[in-house]
C-alpha cells in the first residue's frame, strides 16, 4: 500500500466535474475507496444494464455506506431486450459488442453532456494490456490513479480487505462484474451461473435462438448452446478440464485464489472492457 497523497492535476481540474464510474467489480470499487478522501465533490456513478447480478446491486449498496455518498444509477434509454429485438435476436459478442455501446457508453456520455469531466478509471499498474472505453469525447479527461501511484492487484485486495468491504460474492464462481449473460464468461463460469443462479441461466438460454431468415443459431458461447453446456455430462467435463488446466499450471498459480487465477487467465482479448468489468 502507498501512503495517501493528493492527486496532482495535469490541467485546470478545479472547474471540472470529477466522476468515478463503478462497474460493481473489485478494481473500480477499490478506486472509489482510494479516492474518497482525495478528491472532494467526487461523483460516483453506475451504468446499470438492468441485467446485472443481484450480488452486484448488494455490493454497491454496501459500498455506498463506506463512501457515505449515494452512487448515481444511470439507466439506458432502451433496454437490452428491445435492443435485441431491433437486431433480430443477433446476440452481442466480443467482436460485435453493441450492448456496451447502448447500455453503458451512450447513457454515460448523455449523463455527462458537454461538461468538462475528469474521469477516474481503475486500471492497475500491473495490467498494461487493459484497454477499452476510457474517453472518446474531448471533454472527458481520463486519470488512472492506480497506474500513476503504482498500485497492483495485491494493493487493490488490501484496500478492499482494510475497508472490511471485501470482494463481491460472485467472485466465488465468476471473474467479473456485468450482465448475468455476459459473453466474456468462460465455460467454467457459465457452469457457476448454472449452479448459483439456475433461474438466470434459464433466462440466458432463452436468448439463444435461430435466425428465422438464415437459420443461423445465435449462442452466447462460440460453437455450443447453453442447453448443451448444461448437460450433466458436459458440466462434469468442463469442471474436469478446468481442474486439469489448474493442475498443469505453475505452482504460483496453483496456490493462488480462484480470483487470481481468473485474473491471470483473463488477459488480452478475454479481458473484457473497462466500463463493464473493472
Ligand atoms: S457486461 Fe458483457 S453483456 Fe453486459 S454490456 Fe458489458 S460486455 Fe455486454
Amino acid at each position: 500500500m502507498t501512503v495517501k497523497k493528493p492527486i496532482q492535476p495535469s490541467f485546470d481540474e478545479k472547474s471540472c466535474r470529477h466522476i468515478l464510474s463503478l462497474s460493481g467489480g473489485k478494481d473500480s470499487t477499490a478506486l472509489a475507496l482510494y479516492m474518497r478522501d482525495r478528491v472532494p465533490n467526487l461523483e460516483y456513478v453506475f451504468c446499470d444494464t438492468e441485467k446485472e447480478l443481484k450480488e452486484t446491486y448488494n455490493y454497491l449498496e454496501k459500498l455506498e455506506v463506506h463512501l457515505g455518498k449515494a452512487i448515481q444509477r444511470i439507466r439506458p434509454d432502451i433496454g437490452f431486450d428491445d435492443l435485441l429485438e431491433q437486431r433480430r435476436n443477433f446476440l452481442p459478442s466480443p467482436q460485435v459488442r453493441w450492448c456496451t455501446e447502448y447500455l453503458k457508453i451512450r447513457p454515460f456520455e448523455r449523463f455527462i453532456g458537454t461538461d468538462q469531466v475528469v474521469m477516474y478509471v481503475g486500471i492497475r499498474a500491473d495490467e498494461p494490456h487493459r484497454k477499452g472505453y476510457i474517453s472518446t469525447k474531448p471533454n472527458i479527461h481520463a486519470r488512472l490513479p492506480f497506474v500513476e501511484d503504482g498500485l497492483r492487484l495485491k494493493d487493490v485486495m488490501r484496500i478492499l480487505e482494510d475497508s472490511k468491504l471485501g470482494i463481491p460474492e460472485y467472485y466465488k464462481w465468476r471473474s467479473r462484474s456485468g450482465c448475468f449473460f455476459c459473453f466474456y464468461q468462460q465455460r467454467r463460469e457459465w457452469v457457476g451461473l448454472l449452479e448459483t443462479h439456475p433461474g438466470l441461466f434459464k433466462k440466458a438460454m432463452k436468448y439463444e435462438r435461430k435466425d428465422p431468415v438464415t437459420g443461423e443459431m445465435y449462442t452466447w458461447v462460440q460453437g455450443e448452446s447453453l442447453s448443451e453446456l448444461a448437460d450433466p455430462k458436459r458440466v462434469a467435463q468442463i469442471k474436469a478440464d478446468y481442474e486439469k488446466r489448474r493442475a498443469s499450471e505453475p505452482s504460483v498459480l496453483k496456490e493462488a485464489s480462484l480470483l487470481s487465477v481468473f485474473e491471470m487467465q483473463c488477459s488480452g482479448e478475454r479481458a473484457g472492457c473497462v466500463i463493464c468489468h473493472l
